[in-house]
């Protein structure tokens, strides 16, 4: 079983190749050595990970090539073979004329509410690839008729598939100590949360968990994640990171919290390329009503630091926060789209009831599905992660939807079992999902019936 389709190297400048999957053509770093044109590699998240033999590489691409084809079928279909907005679409109108970051400078909102627009007409902007204003963009946030919200999801995926095709990624994930000295409002693991157990995962058990899975189910890319917990120091991390890398053609992305931009500049050089680390709300008051030992706007410097650094960045909020309004996740929507980075992972809060937190209310499934659509279409490139944590509160319809309302990407956890259930940032997390095997084969068929094939995306 296999994650990434390998891919041939068609052609390299300064150390970006274009790599061709069945006709279609992606750019990825070089990031192995003795790299050439006509190589066969697997890429993950833009970055080469791993060199194969050509044999093997064309034994692969002979077991996809019809499924593939099908499944790019079946998800051009699905995505609207006839657009909702096809008198607003403009015919060979191309994405790359949507930059982030770039002209629309979205002028703040006015006071007096989001006056009348047509959900129709801003549809048709955004995919049009005309940036829509905040007041539009606040209008699909507030949408509640159903009509409104079928086009919203529809238009949504229509983009994601004109974007990124019917390519998705499928990471594992490692949640490796729930140690954690922070004191997030939200999070089970909180150091104030006394009743958990704690642990923590020494050297070779982090290693042999990815080289296994990496060997054993063909995952090509790892998220390592864990509270904030000091006793991994950088020499530590370098170690885990470099024994990896030395023993399996993988992607490593770290989502361990907040340390100085020199330690994150070692660990990039140790083999680290990506770093997983939301920055869960733009508002500052609210951020700073959540967290007691972190600040907002470190949180806002490192996420550039790690950008200048070449990480590629996963970052994104929590949906449901107290007192989080709409247009609290219109900034956050608007934030992530300024960093300009890889992949968006927007989640919803589940209250853990040894939190101050405990007695929210979750958000609804409506509310989640409008926030991956508004981020698919003013952010348009970039991944879109389906959180473990939709799939808690909505089961696997929920993630369904979530897929076919912009989402492109999933997580499976690969935590041994053992410490799986006291990785507890929300109740009930990594229970009910021991058996990987089983996981692995319901996240591909949920994937293949909606038409798509686990293909790096590119940068
Ligand atoms: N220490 C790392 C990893 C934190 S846990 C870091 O600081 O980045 C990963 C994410 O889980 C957090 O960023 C937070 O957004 C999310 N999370 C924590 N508690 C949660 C809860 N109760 N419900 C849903 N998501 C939660």
């Amino acid at each position: 079983m296999c994650y990434s389709i390998p891919g041939k190297i068609i052609s390299i400048r300064d150390n970006i190749a274009i790599i061709e999957y069945f006709g279609e053509k992606k750019e990825a770093l070089v990031d192995v050595e003795d790299i050439k044109t006509g190589d066969y590699v697997f890429a993950q998240g833009g970055v080469i990970v791993q060199k194969l033999e050509e044999d093997e590489a064309r034994g692969m691409l002979a077991g996809w090539e019809e499924l593939f084809f099908k499944l790019q079928e079946k998800d051009r279909i699905l995505s609207g073979e006839n657009p909702p907005l096809s008198p607003f679409f403009k015919g060979g109108t191309h994405v790359s004329q949507f930059r982030r970051g770039e002209t629309n400078n979205f002028p703040p909102l006015e006071k007096g509410g989001t006056g009348g627009f047509d959900v129709l007409s801003i549809l048709g902007k955004a995919q049009a690839c005309e940036i829509p204003s905040r007041k539009e963009i606040l209008t699909l946030l507030k949408c509640s008729n159903e009509e409104g919200l079928s086009l919203i999801y529809k238009t949504a995926n229509s983009v994601r598939h004109k974007i990124h095709k019917n390519a998705s990624c499928v990471h594992g994930i490692i949640e490796f100590s729930n140690f954690c000295k922070n004191d997030c409002a939200y999070c089970g693991i909180r150091s104030e949360n006394r009743k958990i157990e704690r642990y923590r995962m020494d050297a070779d058990e982090i290693v042999n968990a990815v080289i296994s899975a990496s060997n054993k189910y063909g995952f090509k890319a790892f998220v390592l994640q864990s509270g904030e917990d000091s006793y991994y120091t950088t020499e530590r991390l370098i170690e885990i990171i470099r024994r990896i890398r030395k023993s399996a053609g993988v992607l490593l992305i770290l989502s361990i919290g907040e340390r100085d931009v020199e330690s994150y500049r070692r660990l990039y050089g140790a083999g680290a390329r990506g770093v997983l680390i939301r920055f869960e709300t733009s508002n500052p008051d609210l951020y700073s009503r959540i967290h007691t030992t972190l600040q907002y706007d470190d949180r806002r410097r490192i996420l550039n630091e790690l950008k200048a650094i070449g990480y590629l960045i996963a970052t994104g909020s929590l949906i449901g926060l107290p007192g989080q309004s709409e247009e609290d996740i219109l900034e956050d929507i608007l934030f992530a789209r300024s960093l300009n980075t890889e992949m968006y992972s927007f989640g919803p809060l589940i209250p853990h009831p040894e939190t101050p937190l405990a007695e929210m209310k979750a958000i609804d499934l409506e509310t989640m599905l409008k926030v991956v659509a508004v981020a698919r279409l003013i952010i348009q490139d970039g991944n879109i992660l389906v959180t473990s944590a939709v799939e808690k509160l909505f089961g696997s319809e929920g993630t369904r939807q979530v897929l076919m309302a912009g989402g492109n990407s999933m997580m499976i956890n690969l935590t041994p079992e053992r410490y799986r259930s006291l990785y507890s940032i929300y109740p009930g997390k990594g229970e009910g999902n021991s058996n990987i095997r089983r996981k692995i084969t319901e996240t591909m068929s949920l994937l293949q019936s909606l038409g798509r094939a686990p293909m790096d995306v590119g940068i």
